[in-house]
C-alpha cells in the first residue's frame, strides 16, 4: 500500500505568543515558512526542495538544510508530533509545550525514522522572530584550516546572527560556471577555497551592515579570507546563494557521481579533507572530487566524480571502492556516514555494517515494539 498525505495539507493554528505552528504532515515546507512569514515569524528550516518537500518527510528524514548552524536540524524544531501507528491507533503527542518532563521523549523516535516506525500525520513546530535584516558574503580562502579559523572568528563577532556557513571548492565554482547558465563568479581570479557566509537579524539592514564590514575587515587584517564580496541587495544576496546552491545540479549535468553526505568533527574537517586528498590521488588518478557542504555544523558534501573519458557505469563499478575509503576515513575521524540525507535503502548496507551493535539492537527493539509484523516502509533502513 502506498500513502499519498498530499491532501492532509492543513495549517491548524498559528501562535505569535507561544511562537509555534501546528501543521499537518502533507504541508509543503516552502508554504509553512510563507505562513510563517506573513505572522512576522521564522520557521527556520530551509533547504532546496522546500517548494516540493513535505514537512512530515522533512520530520521523517530530519532533514538539515542550511540554518542548522543558528537553529538546529528539523528534531530541534519540534515540539509535538501526532502519527498512526502501524495498528491504527492514533499516538497524540501534538504538544507545544516547551518543557516536559514526563519520561522518554516518544516523539523524538519518529524524527528520522523514515516512515518504519509509523506515519507522521502532524507536528507542532518551533518558530522564531522573522530576520528582516539579511547580508552574504562570499569570502575566498586558501584552504579548509583558513575557512575553519574564519568560523572561529565571525562566531565570536557575529556570534547567534551568523545563520549559514557553507564551503565550496574553486572546482565546484568552475563546475557551476560550466554547466548553468546565468551564475556569475564575483571574483576576477579562482581561489582554491570560498566561503559563503549568511548572517541575519531582526535589528535594521544598516545596523547589521555595519557589524559585517567590521567582521569582514578583520578577517581580511588576519588573513583568515583574501577576497570578499558583501552583497549590497536582495538580488545580489540570491546571486551569490546560486554559486553554492547550483553545486549539485551542475554535478548532475556533469554526468553519474559518487555522493558522499558525511560529518566530521568540524575542527577535524581540515585534517580529514588533506587525508582524502592523499588517498584519492594513491588510488586512482584523474577522480575529480566535489568538495562542498554546510561546514559551520560539520556537514561535507563529499562528491566524487568519474575521470574524464571514463564509462558513465564508473560510479557503480570501479567508483564502489572509492566509496568504501571515504566511509573509513569519515569513522576514522569520528564521524557519521549519513550526516543529512538518512539511510533510505541506498546506504543500509553501510549502516548494518558499521552501526554500534548495541545501537544497532536497541533500534531493532524499537521497531519491534512500533511494528511488529514489520509493515512500514520494509526495506528501509533496518
Ligand atoms: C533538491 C534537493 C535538495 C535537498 N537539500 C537537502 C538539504 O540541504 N538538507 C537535507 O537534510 N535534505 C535535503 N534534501 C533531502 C530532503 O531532506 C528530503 O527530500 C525531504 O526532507 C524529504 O521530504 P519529502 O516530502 O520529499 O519526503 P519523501 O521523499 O516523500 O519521503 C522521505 C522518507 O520519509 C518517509 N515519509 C514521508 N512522509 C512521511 C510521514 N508523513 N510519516 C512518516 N514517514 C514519512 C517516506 O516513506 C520516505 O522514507 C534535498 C532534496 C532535494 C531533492
Amino acid at each position: 500500500m502506498v500513502l499519498s498525505l498530499d491532501r492532509l495539507n492543513k495549517i491548524r493554528s498559528i501562535d505569535t505568543v507561544a511562537n509555534t505552528m501546528v501543521a499537518e504532515a502533507g504541508c509543503i515546507l516552502g508554504n509553512l515558512r510563507r505562513a510563517a512569514e506573513e505572522k512576522h515569524r521564522l520557521l527556520p528550516l530551509s533547504l532546496a526542495a522546500e517548494d516540493s518537500c513535505q514537512i512530515g518527510g522533512n520530520l521523517a528524514t530530519n532533514a538539515g538544510g542550511v540554518n542548522v548552524v543558528r537553529y538546529g536540524m528539523a528534531r530541534e524544531l519540534v515540539l509535538g508530533i501526532e502519527a498512526v501507528l502501524p495498528n491504527g491507533e492514533i499516538y497524540h503527542g501534538l504538544r507545544t509545550l516547551r518543557k516536559d518532563n514526563t519520561g522518554y521523549d516518544l516523539k523524538q523516535l519518529f524524527i528520522g525514522s523514515e516512515g518504519t516506525l509509523g506515519v507522521i500525520t502532524a507536528a507542532a513546530l518551533r518558530l522564531y522572530a522573522r530576520n528582516d535584516a539579511r547580508c552574504v558574503v562570499l569570502a575566498a580562502v586558501e584552504d579548509p584550516a583558513s575557512a575553519l579559523k574564519l568560523f572561529e572568528f565571525l562566531f565570536g563577532v557575529c556570534g547567534g546572527r551568523l545563520q549559514a556557513f557553507e564551503y565550496f571548492t574553486g572546482a565546484c565554482v568552475d563546475l557551476v560556471l560550466e554547466q548553468v547558465d546565468g551564475v556569475q563568479d564575483p571574483f576576477p581570479q579562482r581561489y582554491p577555497g570560498y566561503v559563503l557566509v549568511e548572517l541575519a537579524d531582526t535589528v535594521d539592514i544598516e545596523a547589521l551592515n555595519s557589524q559585517v564590514e567590521v567582521a569582514i575587515g578583520g578577517s581580511l587584517e588576519q588573513g583568515l579570507c583574501v577576497d570578499a564580496v558583501v552583497s549590497t541587495s536582495l538580488a545580489q544576496l540570491q546571486s551569490l546563494w546560486r554559486l553554492r546552491e547550483e553545486i549539485s545540479e551542475a554535478q548532475r549535468a556533469d554526468g553519474p557521481h559518487l555522493k558522499h553526505d558525511v560529518s566530521i568533527p568540524i575542527e577535524r574537517i581540515p585534517d580529514f579533507m588533506l587525508a582524502m586528498e592523499t588517498k584519492l590521488h594513491k588510488m586512482e588518478a584523474g577522480v575529480r572530487p566535489y568538495i562542498f557542504g554546510h561546514f559551520g555544523d560539520g556537514n561535507l558534501h563529499y562528491n566524487v566524480s568519474r575521470p574524464v573519458g571514463a564509462d558513465k557505469s564508473w560510479s557503480t563499478t570501479a567508483g564502489k571502492a572509492l566509496t568504501t575509503e571515504v566511509l573509513n576515513e569519515v569513522l576514522r575521524f569520528g564521524g557519521s556516514i549519513s550526516a543529512e540525507h538518512g539511510i533510505g535503502q541506498l546506504k543500509r548496507e553501510d549502516f548494518l555494517e558499521t552501526k554500534d551493535p548495541l545501537e544497532l539492537r536497541l533500534m531493532l527493539e524499537i521497531k519491534k515494539v512500533f511494528d511488529p509484523a514489520s509493515i512500514m516502509n520494509p526495506g528501509k533502513l533496518l
